[in-house]
């Protein structure tokens, strides 16, 4: 193996994913006093402007010096109790492991597997909450995006599944890879529990768990016998009421989330969610138009925009691309987990990315398949990438008024300047 070239790495796994330089620079700070009665204003500012990214005005935000991991504990043992029963659906590592923290924190989990490549089964999770007249199932359990798999599940038709059996469960939602990148509307969708980590869309290093609760969920923590005190939401309540937290909370962090969400703000939700399918449009037009490859969602309507799972033909090993690309290109994909292990490469396309920064992965995946024998056309992936990209509007267009129509048709410096 020839010495590795200089420059930058490129990271392109689906968290961590790359930190702007304006949070690294709002994340170099001299530690202060958490309990000086300026501290509140950075925290009161963070939560209140969370909710607005879980677009929620009825629930309550809380953040854990933790990763999404502690906030999926946070959301079960404050609203549940020992035995009670759980529905879920499995359909790769992520929603796994969340049921079988389920399992080992002592709830009975009735589970759905479903073939990985596929999300959410909102039929079965409708005839099950139908046919559960005792509402004996307390809580439902479903993985907004699927990181393992690329697989997006649409949360609203959850919601309606719950509706249409009149069942009074809370709903729990993972949106540890959709918030702040996909549409997550935590009011209109009614999520109780809402799951996310700092490491993802808020582009930040992971160290933050985030919970988002709604009013009718804050009411099941006193009835809820789970046991629990590192996460437990009353000590959070009581401190945050004022502006504090029950430990020492993770300053730089909540410096660097500060800086994130005014660069969210100042780009706008819906037009991060439009950059982000048209960013993930691109990826799929060079893994399927460009490579000939297919990808581990089963069906369109499935397709993730921060992650693609690139299946890679019979007899290569996926763990293989992956280690080429890092190892001669500087260039980290995500690995195949579990299942699918060996089976797939990920790109991960969130975060704070452009055009030009996916064109370094899908070159460097490209150039990785090669070596390892995967017949792929030299330049294709970026041909049909480039063809997506150049023939599409990284912007919705916007309704202009005659005017401004007038005046971009006569200006002279807009194209050539
Ligand atoms: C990353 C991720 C998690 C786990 O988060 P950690 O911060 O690693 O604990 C959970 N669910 C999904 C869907 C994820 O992508």
């Amino acid at each position: 193996m020839p010495g590795r070239v200089p420059g930058r790495n490129f990271l392109f796994v689906p968290g961590p994913t790359n930190v702007p330089d304006r949070v690294q620079r709002a994340m170099v700070v001299a530690m202060e006093d958490h309990r000086s009665s300026k501290f509140p204003d950075l925290s009161t500012s963070v939560l209140n402007d969370l909710k607005s990214v879980f677009k929620t005005s009825t629930g309550q935000v809380f953040i854990f010096p933790s990763s999404g991991t502690g906030a999926w504990e946070a959301a079960l043992t404050n609203t549940l109790s020992p035995g009670d029963r759980i529905l879920a659906a499995r359909f790769g590592q992520f929603s796994h492991l969340w049921i079988d923290m389920a399992q080992r924190l002592g709830y009975e989990v009735e589970v759905l597997d479903v073939e990985w490549g596929e999300g959410v089964p909102l039929d079965r999770y409708e005839e099950i909450l139908r046919a559960d007249r005792r509402h004996e199932i307390k809580g439902v359990l479903a993985c907004h995006n699927e990181t393992a798999t690329g697989v997006t599940s649409d949360i609203g038709g959850v919601r309606r599944a719950l509706d249409a059996a009149g069942h009074p469960a809370l709903l729990y939602v993972d949106a540890v890879s959709s918030l702040a990148s996909i549409d997550f509307r935590m009011d209109e969708w009614r999520v109780d529990l809402a799951v996310s980590g700092s490491q993802k869309g808020l582009m930040l290093p992971a160290g933050l768990g985030l919970l988002a609760v709604s009013r009718k969920a804050l009411e099941a923590i006193p009835g809820a016998k789970s046991r629990r005190c590192y996460f437990d939401l009353n000590d959070m309540i009581k401190a945050n009421a004022s502006g504090y937290f029950p430990y020492t909370p993770a300053l730089p962090m909540l410096y660097g989330l500060r800086e994130s969400l005014n660069i969210i703000f100042e780009e706008g939700l819906d037009q991060i969610f439009f950059r982000h399918h048209y960013l993930a449009e691109g990826v799929r037009a060079a893994v399927t138009r460009g490579w000939r490859l297919g990808l581990c969602a089963r069906e369109p309507k499935w397709y993730s925009d921060t992650v693609s799972a690139v299946v890679v033909p019979e007899g290569i090993n996926g763990a293989h691309v992956i280690d080429v690309a890092f190892r001669r290109y500087n260039l980290a994909l995500g690995a195949g987990l579990a299942k699918v292990a060996g089976k797939v490469f990920r790109i991960g396309h969130l975060g704070d990315l452009n055009e030009l920064m996916l064109m370094g992965a899908i070159a460097g995946a490209e150039m990785a398949m090669l070596d390892v024998g995967i017949e792929v056309t030299p330049g294709s992936g970026v041909a049909a990438a480039s063809n997506y990209w150049r023939s599409h509007d990284p912007a919705p267009r916007k309704k202009v008024s005659r005017e401004e129509q007038f005046y971009e048709s006569h200006s002279t410096g807009s194209i050539q300047g």
